[in-house]
C-alpha cells in the first residue's frame, strides 16, 4: 500500500471543498496527485448535471424576461450612433440583471447609472476606432449599451429572441468597476485565480503604455461580451437560451467540450475543474502559475479565462482575434519570482496548436 504524507490523506478524506484543497497546493507533485484524485472522484457527472440545471433555469428566465423578447424592443436604436446607444439601464434591463443575479446567487441591488457626456464621448470614440467589420457588427447586433452600478461583475450580456432565435443583443457595463487602465484591469482579474506569495508577481499586458487607458479596458471587456452576442446570433454554439445543449454538434466546440462546463477527456488540463475567477479564495497559489500556464499552452484555449466554460472559450477567442489579429495588440503574461522571470507566454490564438481553431474563428468572422 502506498503511504501518502499525512496532509494528503487528511485532505483527500476529510476536506469537502475542492477549492480549499487546491488552495493548499504548493508543489507540482502534490498538486498533480490531488488533481488526479479530484478528477477521478466523479466530478464529471456532477458538472454535467450542474450545466444542465443552469441551462434549464436560464432558458426559463429568458422566456419570462421582457429584455429577451425582440418584439419588445424599440428597433430604431439599431439606426442610432454608438454614442446614442449608451444609456442608463431601463427597468427591463434591471429585471434581466436581477434574474441573472438570482440564478448566479449574487445578492446585489443594481441601479442605473448616468455617465457624464465626456465619459460617454470617450467610450464611444474608443469603440469607433474598432476595425470596420467589428463596427458594422456592433451597429447591426448591439441594440443598447447600458450603464449601471452594483452589477455583481464588470459586464453582462443578454440577447433578444424572435421566431428564429437570437436577433440582437445588449451589453451592460458597471461603470464603477471599469475604473482601471487595461493592463491593471486584466492583471487584477487574472490574479483572482492565484493567491499571492511573497516575492511572486503575475501580470498581463494587453496595451502598450501610450494606449493603456480606462477606455481601452472598456473596449476589451466590450469585445468579450460582443463575442457572446456573436455566439448566439450566428449560432456558433448552442443558443444561450436553449434548455438542453449539445456542444458536440458545433465546429468550434465539438472537439473541445462535452458540455458547457466539462471539456472532452482528450483535453488534458487537470486544473480546469477547480479553475475559478473572482472567488473570495483564489483556487491556486501563484507559485504554481508557471506550471499552469505551461500546461495551458498544450490546450486549445486562448486564455486561462477561456478554459472555464464553453461560452467564455468562444468569447475569449473572439476578443483575442479582434484584439491580437485585427488590431495587432499585445497579450503577454509574465510571472516573476524575486524579479526573475519564472514564466512568460502569449495568447493561445497565436500558438501553433491553435491552428485549427484559428482557422475556425477566422472563418466565423468572414461569415459575420
Ligand atoms: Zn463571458
Amino acid at each position: 500500500m502506498f503511504c501518502f504524507p499525512l496532509e494528503v490523506v487528511f485532505i483527500v478524506y476529510f476536506l469537502p471543498a475542492k477549492k480549499i484543497i487546491v488552495h493548499l497546493m504548493r508543489t507540482r507533485m502534490l498538486s498533480l496527485f490531488l488533481l488526479f484524485v479530484i478528477c477521478c472522484a466523479g466530478g464529471g457527472s456532477a458538472r454535467t448535471n450542474e450545466a444542465q440545471d443552469y441551462s434549464r433555469k436560464f432558458a426559463a428566465l429568458m422566456r419570462s424576461t421582457k429584455a429577451a423578447d425582440a418584439s419588445a424592443w424599440d428597433r430604431s436604436y439599431l439606426d442610432k450612433s454608438i454614442r446614442d446607444r449608451i444609456r442608463p439601464a431601463t427597468p427591463e434591463i434591471l429585471e434581466y440583471i436581477e434574474g441573472v443575479n438570482r440564478l448566479d446567487g449574487f445578492a446585489v441591488s443594481t441601479s442605473p447609472m448616468e455617465i457624464n457626456a465626456e465619459t460617454k464621448r470617450k467610450i464611444a470614440g474608443e469603440l469607433e476606432k474598432l476595425p470596420p467589420k467589428v463596427l458594422e457588427l456592433i451597429k447591426k447586433r448591439v441594440i443598447g449599451i447600458f450603464t449601471v452600478q452594483n452589477l455583481g461583475g464588470s459586464a453582462l450580456t443578454g440577447c433578444a429572441y424572435g421566431k428564429n432565435g437570437s436577433e440582437f443583443g445588449f451589453i451592460i457595463l458597471d461603470m464603477n468597476m471599469l475604473n482601471k487602465p487595461a493592463n491593471e484591469w486584466i492583471t487584477l482579474k487574472e490574479n483572482t485565480v492565484f493567491a499571492p506569495e511573497t516575492g511572486w508577481k503575475l501580470d498581463i499586458k494587453i496595451e502598450n503604455d501610450e494606449t493603456n487607458t480606462k477606455e481601452s479596458a472598456v473596449v476589451y471587456i466590450f469585445l468579450h461580451e460582443l463575442g457572446h452576442i456573436v455566439h448566439d446570433v450566428y449560432k456558433v454554439l448552442p443558443p444561450l437560451a436553449q434548455e438542453s445543449k449539445d456542444f458536440s454538434d458545433f465546429e468550434f466546440s465539438g472537439d473541445v467540450w462535452l458540455n458547457e462546463l466539462q471539456p472532452r477527456r482528450e483535453i488534458s488540463f487537470v486544473y480546469q475543474e477547480i479553475l475559478a475567477f473572482y472567488g473570495r479564495n483564489p483556487p491556486f497559489s501563484v507559485q504554481i502559475a508557471p506550471e499552469i500556464y505551461r500546461s495551458l499552452e498544450k490546450t486549445p484555449w486562448a486564455t486561462l479565462y477561456g478554459a472555464t466554460n464553453a461560452n467564455d472559450d468562444f468569447a475569449e477567442f473572439f476578443v483575442s482575434y479582434v484584439h491580437g489579429e485585427l488590431q495587432n495588440k499585445p497579450y503577454r503574461i509574465t510571472v516573476k519570482r524575486n524579479e526573475a522571470i519564472a514564466y512568460t507566454g502569449i495568447n493561445g490564438l497565436k500558438r501553433n496548436n491553435a491552428g485549427e481553431r484559428y482557422r475556425i474563428i477566422a472563418g466565423i468572422f468572414d461569415r459575420l
